[in-house]
């Protein structure tokens, strides 16, 4: 009975703020029941199509509850994430709950396999119908700031802008998944590291248009931590990094690698601006104004996912054999790039930082 008494006056307090439904109130009610909640304390985030809670267990471990919004406005427009889904191919359910709970699975899992991956992400526990249980990333139960609420120094925010680079290519490469929604906004900065949430929406990376979401979750890292005063990659050089099969050489671990692609980038703009006889910072805008021209063309073009949709595949695949392939955006992608294509790698460099890492 004071299991029921802790609950009503404690998902009272959740209910005021944002009033739950009878059917979501059972299923927090059953989850006391269980021994699996102990108290539903107020919310640490509303959002469009979900609130965040703040929960303990019997043993006073925090939990975050997700509890996803069953009116049926709110997930009309996320139809986009699931063409093309194998769990979707039955057609979009117009039944707002089953399509809640199919959001809430899907964010399960997706978490699931990050977290194998060994990603910092939240652990899942379980979901009941729009509810997921998962760890709460804070500390004492005060939530960690998202990204954006941080105030971090050029110098803090380079290492994290390179472990999230790496984050994302094993997201592409190890979860085969594209977040679709990766920004400033779900990454919590928690303990010194970056923590990827909201993976509700995160598609198959062979979603048809893992690609275009893809691109813009790279844009939204590169102008987030471009801002912030780190040197980054820019955005064509990060998708190929992101996306790339094979990337290191002997003895080159991928943060090596990324690195070093980094310092080539910084070096080509270097070299260009030294060749602007002496109005350097002219030149430098030059330099950044060609990029950004090439990056808002790139954001627009069309990103084949494989073969069939390569519009003229013979003809592409010759200018690669013709060693013209630098000019193909999707080169490397669809895996049709010549062996001794290495991108625009300005000029050998010295081996400086060889065995580094593994
Ligand atoms: P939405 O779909 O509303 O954007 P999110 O999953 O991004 O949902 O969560 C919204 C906010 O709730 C986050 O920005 C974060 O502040 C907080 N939050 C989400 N999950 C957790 C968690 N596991 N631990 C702590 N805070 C969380
Ligand atoms: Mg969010």
């Amino acid at each position: 009975p004071s299991a029921h008494a802790n609950l009503k006056d404690k998902s009272d307090r959740a209910t005021n703020e944002q009033v739950l439904d009878p059917r979501t109130r059972l299923i927090l009610f059953k989850m006391i029941g269980r021994g699996l909640l102990d108290e539903v304390n107020g919310c640490v985030s509303t959002g469009k199509e979900a609130n965040v809670y703040h929960a303990l267990t019997p043993t006073k471990d925090h939990l975050a509850l997700k509890i996803y919004k069953t009116s049926i406005l709110v997930f009309k427009d996320r139809s986009k994430y699931v063409t093309g889904e194998y769990r979707f191919r039955r057609g979009y359910s117009r039944n707002p709950r089953k399509m809640v709970r199919l959001w809430a699975e899907k964010e399960m899992r997706n978490l699931r396999r990050l977290r194998a991956a060994g990603i910092d992400a939240p652990e899942p526990l379980e979901v009941r119908e729009n509810v997921l249980v998962m760890s709460f990333v804070g500390n004492e139960g005060w939530a960690s700031p998202r990204l954006k609420d941080t105030e971090l120094t050029p110098e803090q925010l380079t290492p994290l802008y390179l472990q999230l680079v790496l984050t994302v290519r094993k997201i592409f490469h190890v979860c085969k998944l594209v977040h679709a929604d990766l920004s400033e906004y779900n990454i919590l900065y928690h303990n010194g590291a970056l923590w990827i949430i909201d993976v509700s929406q995160s598609v198959e990376h062979d979603h048809p248009a893992a690609f275009d979401f893809l691109r813009t979750d790279l844009q939204n890292v590169e102008e987030f931590f471009g801002r912030g005063g780190v040197s980054t990659l820019g955005l064509r050089r990060t998708f190929e990094f992101v996306t790339r099969e094979s990337l290191c050489g002997e003895g080159e671990s991928e943060e090596t690698v990324l690195e070093r692609w980094i310092e080539e980038r910084e070096a080509a703009g270097d070299e260009k601006e030294g060749t602007g006889e002496g109005v350097d910072v002219v030149a430098k805008g030059r330099v950044k104004g060609d990029e950004a021209h090439e990056d808002s063309i790139f954001m627009k073009s069309f990103i084949p996912r494989n073969l069939n949709e390569v519009y003229d595949p013979e003809r592409d695949v010759e200018k690669v054999t013709r060693g013209e392939g630098k000019n193909l955006i999707y080169a490397d992608t669809i895996g049709v790039v010549a062996p001794e294509d290495d991108g625009p790698t300005p000029k050998p460099k010295p081996a400086k930082k060889e065995g580094k890492g593994v």
